[in-house]
């Protein structure tokens, strides 16, 4: 500030992550996209939340304060699905657990109002965008009042925030009061009462907390207000007081997202930081190719923070960042990834218009793919090739998840992708390959993986290349029982894959799946879901996957018990032939089925 000769600042954003002046990151991104708009822009990182001091560290802004927690929920980022502290935090210098409090979201507003009563709060970030309505929370297994009126907060930005940030700094540059910007997409606030005659009105927090049902019906209501095209306000009664949560923002044009990505980031943590921070070297060679995703997955929250709708930056966008990259001191050569969400969604969208601005489907893809997806190739195959042959550029990678079903209509991005950008090992995240599960979560099933499989051990064999698959799976997800797990584990063993790294599902706030966890119901169809809740059976879900480690032997052996299959234990630990093991499916399914 003293270098600019600022005496103070417009806005001050406080992050619960380390300062990282990269694209990658929503505070640093924001602080620039505001800065390029002409605005004052000051970050406070990881301040100490023991005292209001910290806060005061850059003065009191001239418009507002915005708060995030960081990349993450608060409570995802401190907490193992088994509700077991972590020790570790990624987005912190040395890998530090403990640099911000729990829902730090309210704990920085509530510090920030003892430190300047009467200066505007506005909240955002993934933690407040996801628990903008009452929703359920896993670790206090109960539901909680939108984060709005936990937090004191006086504005809730949710999604992805540039349009929504922009538009309120302006306002209130321009003289508006905080309690006067009521309009703006992408927002919420609270207030006394709300109607305009053409609100949506979903079940209140307390009818949600009382009833499972409704808690179903208003988060099957909201997910189907995410359209910006169509969608209309939506309000929930709080006590007397009402959420009133504004429609979406439009996504980003190509020429946005360049503009964004093309501000003067430092692409480097703050030169305060003396120890490495892991999401910096995670992400330092890799590059965001387009945000969003359409693939609807029931355990994924995207819809309802980034969108469906894919927004891509240009070719030479991309081309330049990786130029510049190139040019820094620790660049070695490697682009560790191009992508975003799903990889291979880069370039794609809804070829029909009118459509697309009505549509109320989950997933552009999931049953099937819709016959308006743009599904050609040509511009994610392009772009890996011409960032191939960039000077000082040795070897990309593809290291963000693709959706397989997808790649099937993508044969030359396909053979791009095995012969030019895996590192020996492709990350797939099938998730379960029991269509009954792979249905709740709106994943493809077993055929399409092994179809896949096929084509990718077919073409590895034709490049003389010799690469793996690493499957990614989920245990414990709503709608798998213990006989689904045993099932998995039998298939994979078919088709001779062991895993290491099995994710136990997490229920976290703004997914179909959490909703599905707390109800029971699935809120898309209404149907019933059988979710496993208890540690106990969580824990004997995962071990089924790690049947071949020795640590997990006797859980293996307690699941098998608990299913009556003591006898099928020979099908897991000594190598069954490919026979044994089609015909021990098949029994099961036939039992499934006879018990259904
Ligand atoms: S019409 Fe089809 S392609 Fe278009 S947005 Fe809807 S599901 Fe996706």
């Amino acid at each position: 500030m003293r270098q600019r000769g600022w005496k103070e600042l417009d806005v001050i954003l406080v992050n619960g992550d380390a300062y990282i002046d990269h694209p990658s990151f929503g505070v640093p991104l924001l602080a620039r996209w505001l800065e390029g708009h002409g605005f004052r822009v000051g970050i406070i990182a990881q301040p100490d939340w023991r005292s209001k001091e910290p806060f005061m560290a850059l003065g009191r802004p001239r418009l507002f304060f915005g708060v995030s927690a960081g990349a993450m929920d608060s409570m995802v980022s401190h907490y193992t699905p088994a509700r077991k502290l972590r020790h570790d935090d990624a987005y912190t210098p040395g890998n530090r657990h403990g640099a911000r409090p729990n829902r730090a979201t309210m704990v920085y507003t509530s510090r920030l109002k003892e430190a300047f009563k009467d200066v505007p709060v506005v909240i955002g970030g993934i933690e407040a965008s996801l628990r903008r309505f009452a929703h359920y929370d896993f670790w206090e297994n109960k539901v909680r009042r939108s984060i709005l009126f936990d937090a004191k907060a006086d504005l809730l930005v949710y999604g992805m925030g540039e349009r929504a940030i922009l538009e309120v700094a302006e306002r209130m540059r321009d003289g508006a009061a905080i309690g006067e910007i009521r309009d703006v997409r992408g927002t919420a606030y609270s207030c006394s009462g709300f109607d305009n005659g053409s609100q949506v009105t979903i079940p209140s927090y307390e009818e949600v907390s009382a009833s499972k049902e409704k808690f179903a019906e208003a988060f099957r209501t909201v997910f189907l207000q995410q359209n910006p095209w169509s969608a209309r306000i939506v309000v929930q009664q709080h006590g007397n007081r009402v959420l009133v949560c504004n429609p979406p923002t439009f996504p980003l044009t190509e020429g946005e997202m360049d503009s964004v990505y093309a501000l003067p980031f430092e692409k480097s943590p703050h030169p305060s930081y003396v120890e490495n921070i892991p999401a910096w070297e995670q992400i330092k060679t890799s590059v965001t190719s387009h945000r969003g995703c359409f693939g609807g997955c029931a355990f994924c929250a995207i819809t309802m923070h980034q969108g469906k709708t894919i927004q891509s930056r240009s070719k030479s966008s991309i081309l330049a960042e990786i130029s510049a990259m190139t040019r820094k001191s620790w660049f070695r050569g490697t682009v560790s990834d191009i992508g975003g969400p799903t990889a291979n969604m880069f370039g794609l969208g809804c070829r029909n218009i009118e459509a697309m601005k009505k549509c109320q489907r989950e997933s552009c893809i999931f049953p099937d793919i819709c016959p308006n997806l743009r599904t050609a190739d040509t511009p994610a195959t392009s772009l890996l090739q011409a960032v191939r042959s960039l000077d000082g550029v040795r070897h990309t990678a593809v290291s963000s998840g693709v959706r397989y079903d997808l790649l099937e209509r993508q044969p030359a991005y396909f053979s791009e992708l095995v012969g030019h950008h895996v590192s020996g090992l492709l990350k797939i995240a099938p998730e379960h390959l029991v269509d009954r599960v792979t249905d709740f979560m709106r994943k493809p099933g077993r055929k399409a993986f092994e179809t896949f499989l096929a084509r990718f051990r077919a073409e590895n064999d034709r490049l003389g290349k010799r690469q793996y698959i690493v499957p990614y799976l989920i245990s414990g997800h709503p709608g798998c029982t213990l006989g689904d797990m045993f099932e998995l584990a039998l298939i994979l063993k078919k088709m001779g894959m062991k895993v290491e790294q099995v994710q136990d599902f997490t229920p976290t706030p703004g997914t179909i799946a959490t909703c599905m966890f707390y109800s029971g119901i699935d809120p898309m169809t209404g149907k019933r879901v059988y979710t496993a809740t208890s540690d106990r059976e969580k824990g004997l879900q995962k071990s089924l996957l790690l049947w071949h480690l020795p640590a997990e032997r006797s859980k293996v052996l307690e699941a098998l018990k608990e299913l009556g299959r003591e006898e099928d234990s020979g099908l897991l630990f000594s190598g069954g032939s490919g026979r044994d093991l089609d015909t021990a499916v098949h029994r099961r399914k036939t039992a499934t089925k006879k018990a259904r």
